[in-house]
């Protein structure tokens, strides 16, 4: 099995397995028990919660647990507005649904800024926008997108924003483990992880909140996690994040490194195939993991169960829960192509992927897709 598909989840972390196995009876109770196991357990919690803040330099934050980024997301953006009556939110239509589907569902005013053909955004629009702005905002701007990999310029959308008096939320899932995060120096409000990106267990990720702002919660009950996210914590989730984030910053290293080769080494492969194949966000700042290319003939579902059949696992773009594959709202956004959009494929790599993989992946993607593709023109 080769898998290629990191942005989507990344495999459990060995040492992530050890931890977990390793476990003592002693050591796994509910944390609000007022007994020695449920004293333990809970020590362990607030060490994890110590030792994620510590790896992501953010010493300025509280940390809240959830359960995955897509829960981060809903606390941040509906938490805030609602403690803070905030009247507008500005955010991309680029963002992953778990931010889109929630701005959109707002009852308050919703502004998006424009995304242009490479991706990115424009700082002096974002400036021009926010300067007019005369009642409280939110903005909500990705770290990095989960299809394409394109890096958005946080710090500097995070002092505009500030210069004007908003408040920023980043949904920083895809920068965990391929960029070192220094979360003070960033200096955003609210940031989101979660734990399955970097070889952490899914079902667990976390709120990270600045110390000077304050949320309401949206799951109310016995008042865990300071009140804000109630809910018997996933013990064996927070200590396989725990365990996962001790690496973080080595990840970043080697994503930048060995793993920015190997898919440096796919996209020559791929540019010598042919000019009609396209790279999207090429030009643009992005992720050293994330090749995200169309070659207009075999469409992106085929493509990915034609890979499946050589044991290759890739993904059409964002990973879908329903099964159903929906054209990119990421290409559409950045106004690719219809031909092109609906042939993407997403090759997303990690810290286990081998330049023997690279290239058995190139060549079966080859042979499978791009010869076999113009049998099948849609
Ligand atoms: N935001 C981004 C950018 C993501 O890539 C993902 C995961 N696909 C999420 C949010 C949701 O994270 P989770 O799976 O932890 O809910």
């Amino acid at each position: 099995m080769i898998y290629l598909d990191y942005n989507a989840t990344a495999p459990l972390h060995k040492n992530v397995i050890k931890k977990i196995q390793n476990l003592k009876f002693e050591e796994f109770g509910n944390p609000s028990s007022v007994h020695k196991i449920g004293r333990n357990s809970k020590k362990i919690v607030e060490e994890v919660r110590r030792n994620i803040l510590s790896a992501l330099k953010a010493k300025n934050y509280d940390l809240i647990f959830t359960s995955g980024a897509t829960e981060s997301n809903n606390l941040a953006i509906k938490g805030f507005i609602k403690k803070n009556n905030i009247k507008t939110i500005f955010s991309l239509q680029t963002e992953h649904a778990s931010v889109i589907d929630v701005v959109k569902n707002l009852d308050i005013e919703k502004k998006f800024f424009n995304i242009n053909s490479n991706g990115n955004i424009n700082l002096k629009e974002i400036e021009e926008l926010l300067s007019k702005q005369t009642s409280s905002f939110l903005v909500s701007i990705m770290f990095a997108n989960n299809e394409s990999g394109i890096i958005h310029p946080i710090n500097e959308i995070a002092k505009i924003v500030r210069k004007y008096k908003g408040i920023i939320h980043c949904d920083g899932v895809q920068g965990l483990g391929k960029i070192e995060i220094d979360l003070d120096s960033l200096d955003v409000d609210l940031f989101s992880i979660s734990s399955h990106k970097i070889g952490g267990p899914t079902g667990v990720g976390a709120l990270l909140i600045n110390t000077r702002n304050n949320i309401s919660p949206e799951i109310t009950g016995g008042g865990q996690e300071k009140n804000l996210r109630s809910g018997t914590e996933n013990f064996l989730g927070i200590v396989g994040f725990g365990e996962a984030i001790n690496e973080v910053n080595n990840l970043a290293k080697i994503c930048n490194s060995e793993i920015k080769n190997n898919r440096d080494l796919l996209e020559a492969n791929l540019k010598k195939l042919s000019n009609e194949i396209k790279i999207f966000g090429e030009d643009t700042n992005r992720l050293a993991n994330t090749c995200y290319f169309a070659y207009p003939s075999m469409t992106s579902e085929n493509q990915v169960i034609a890979l499946d059949q050589k044991g290759i696992c890739v993904s059409s773009g964002a990973a879908c829960s329903s099964g159903k594959v929906e054209p990119s709202h990421v290409l559409k956004a950045m106004q690719v192509d219809e031909k092109y959009i609906h042939s993407a494929i997403r090759v997303s790599l990690g810290w286990d992927s081998t330049k023997e993989q690279i290239e058995t992946f190139f060549n079966i993607w080859k042979s499978d897709c791009f010869k076999n593709g113009a049998l099948n023109v849609r």
